[in-house]
């Protein structure tokens, strides 16, 4: 690898971190999915919850005023009939109100006469002088034949300070005309008590009020909001909406934000709602959803982090095959290379002769071979020391690199001999790049004063093969032209062409 490079990772490697994503993104995806449907279930698991208990309250608060209801229909009643109208006090007390109205959390009933002046009392024979010409119920009834049954705001009773709801009927002549009113209070702690009765969950609320805003009951109590004007709470128009349903909001007795399932009360305009924080829903759900993605977390990173693991350790192979490659390139050529003056030695002579061989053969071109030798070098080195003539053995070697281009070879052979594989030459063109190589180092004038030239100089053996000659024979042609180009005294470039024929001196 180039140093400065930067390696692109091998596809195994990015194979897996390909399927380390996906799996992480399946397994994130099928969790996220597990986490919301378990928020959908505990959100309709509180919502058909909600739904059943204000179902309850419902039922109970509509129960409840019914049966008071019936009572101040008999008062009511009883206050038309002329017969009741001549009995004496405590027989008329006994005969308009029932045993219903003195039930534990309900109040006194009155009758109020058309001034608002009470004139029978459910507590005593002889009424107590109450005067309600005010009260909101008092007018209703005194201003509409058609209140009916009237649930008024809720009052704070004297000197006990209870909060009661008046319930109340219009009293009337025969002819329609305004008589005054029947009024019976309950208790609002009455609906606590029968609130508390029902298995709430700490965090629930229940509250009922008038349509009109005014908060009737709450449980648990919550002694404030008795009475409070609700209109102004940004929620409120959600229960007009509808006759019941459920929605989200930020409560207005407690700014907390919540589920509301709310609905109407009977026939009556009262508004029931139960109210479960968002908060508590979501601890059904919440800390199991942490726990799977901790683990999922935990899982997703683990792979991710074996992942890398695996990927260095492919990564560290890939390289360490990549380092042994090379390192078997580079003995591959150094078993190929002569060591002193870089040229391909022996072995890769060898190889190269044989694939010419055969390629000439294929394609029937000619092959020459050039065999070279240094002059009386065995005397240049007694001359000049053996380190001079390994510097001779270079200069050769760099004529020869000059000399020679693709697909031509020249290779070192032997101690100072050479040879130069000439594909695609004729004879005589191998006998003139011959005669160009002994000039080119014979112009280089290396002393050699042993030597008959005084200077460095080659024979050189050329041979031109026949197709289909064995390599052997090529060899020892050139080899034989070498010897002769010696035996005629040197310097000089000798061709043997084709088998048999002599040599003869270019
Ligand atoms: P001729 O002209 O007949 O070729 O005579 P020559 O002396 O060159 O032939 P010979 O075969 O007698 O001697 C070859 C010499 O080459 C002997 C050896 O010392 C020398 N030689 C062989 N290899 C190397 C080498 O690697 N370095 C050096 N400096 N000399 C070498
Ligand atoms: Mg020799
Ligand atoms: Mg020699």
């Amino acid at each position: 690898m180039h140093p400065g490079s930067r390696r692109r990772p091998s596809t195994a490697s990015r194979t897996l971190a390909g399927s380390i994503v996906v799996a992480t993104l399946v397994i994130g995806a099928a969790s996220g999915l597990t986490v919301m449907q378990m928020r959908r279930s505990a959100w309709e698991q509180i919502g058909r919850v909600s739904q059943n208990l204000l179902e309850s309250v419902e039922h109970m608060v509509d129960r409840n005023i019914e049966l008071y209801d019936l009572s101040l229909q008999a008062v009511v009643a009883g206050l038309q009939n002329p017969e009741v109208d001549g009995l004496a006090p405590g027989l008329r007390q006994a005969v308009l109100f029932d045993r219903a109205a003195t039930a534990k959390g309900l109040g006194a009933i009155l009758a109020l006469d058309a001034q608002g002046q009470a004139f029978a009392d459910s507590t005593a024979p002889v009424p107590r002088r109450l005067r309600f010409p005010d009260a909101d119920f008092f007018r209703i009834h005194k201003d509409r034949e058609d209140a009916g049954l009237y649930i008024g705001k809720p009052i704070k009773t004297m000197p006990d300070g209870r909060w009661v709801i008046p319930l109340s009927r219009r009293l009337a002549y025969a002819d329609g005309t305004f008589a005054g009113a029947v009024v019976g209070t309950i208790d609002i702690g009455y609906f606590d008590a029968l609130f508390s009765r029902l298995s709430l969950g700490p965090r629930m609320r229940i509250a009922f009020f008038r349509e009109s805003g005014e908060l009737l009951v709450r449980s648990p109590v919550l002694e404030d909001a008795i009475g409070k004007d609700m209109t102004a709470a940004p929620h409120f128009p959600h229960f007009l909406e509808h006759r019941s349903g459920q929605f989200v909001a930020t409560g207005y007795t407690e700014a907390v934000e919540g589920l509301f399932s709310y609905g109407r009360i009977g026939h009556h305009p009262l508004i029931a709602a139960v109210v479960v924080p968002t908060q508590a829903i979501a601890e059904l759900w919440r800390p199991k959803a942490m726990v799977i993605a901790a683990l999922v977390a935990f899982l997703c990173g683990g792979m991710i982090g074996l992942t890398l693991v695996l990927q260095r350790e492919l990564e560290r192979r890939a390289r360490a095959e990549e380092r042994a490659l090379a390192a078997n390139r580079d003995l591959a050529r150094l078993a190929h290379t002569d060591g002193l003056t870089g040229l391909p030695n022996r072995r890769h002579f060898d190889e190269a002769f044989a694939r010419a061989r055969e390629e000439a053969a294929g394609t029937g071109t000619p092959l020459s071979l050039v065999l070279l030798d240094a002059d009386r070098f065995k005397r240049y080195n007694d001359t000049y020391g053996h380190l001079a003539g390994d510097e001779v053995l270079r200069a050769i070697a760099r004529v020869l690199q000059r000399q020679v281009r693709e697909p031509e070879t020249a290779c070192r052979i032997g101690g100072e001999e050479f040879a130069v594989l000439l594909p695609g030459s004729t004879g005589p063109e191998a006998v003139a790049r011959a005669e160009r190589i002994r000039q080119a180092l014979a112009r280089l004038h290396i002393p050699h004063v042993a030597n008959e030239s005084g200077i460095v100089t080659l024979s050189l053996g050329v041979a031109e093969g026949v197709p289909g000659e064995a390599g052997g024979q090529i060899f020892s042609a050139a080899d034989a032209a070498l010897y002769e180009a010696k035996r005629q005294g040197r310097n000089r470039v000798a061709a043997r062409c084709g088998s048999g024929e002599g040599a003869r001196v270019a």
